[in-house]
């Protein structure tokens, strides 16, 4: 069985499957942005991922290339619009959110942001927090 890989959504690659523990991200290699889905993010830092999302997000380009780029849910697809928010360290770098399924998107170089801070349990929250919920 093969699951069809979720297209990154901001240069459009097909992005690969990482496994963090117990949970599967979704990488892309073409950008190095990284896609979570709700809740992925807690598991995969509380299994030890720490060192590997910094490898995996890791990238030439200088963090904000792809920053400011619109971007469609991979998960949702169709019509949602990840929405943009400033990260809650950095307010110069935004976070991209998808407020129908939970899923969070950093762009290559962000997830240093967060790695940096101790903000990675609750950041979830700040999300949630943001839509209202
Ligand atoms: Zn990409
Ligand atoms: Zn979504």
């Amino acid at each position: 069985m093969t699951a069809s890989n979720l297209a990154c959504p901001k240069c459009e690659r097909a992005m690969d499957p990482v496994t963090l523990g117990t949970v599967v991200i979704d990488h892309c290699a073409g950008c190095s942005g990284i896609w979570f889905d709700e809740g992925e993010l807690q598991a995969g830092l509380s299994q030890g991922g720490k060192r590997e999302l910094r490898r995996l997000s890791a990238t030439a380009e200088a963090p904000g290339e792809h920053d400011l780029k619109a971007a469609r849910c991979p998960r949702c697809r169709t019509a949602v619009d990840l929405i943009r928010a400033p990260s809650p360290t950095e307010p110069d770098l935004h976070v991209d959110f998808c407020p129908e399924c939970g899923g969070v998107w950093y762009d290559g170089g962000e997830v240093e942001l967060l790695l940096s801070d101790s903000l990675g349990g609750r950041i979830g929250k700040f999300f949630k927090g943001l839509v209202g919920g």
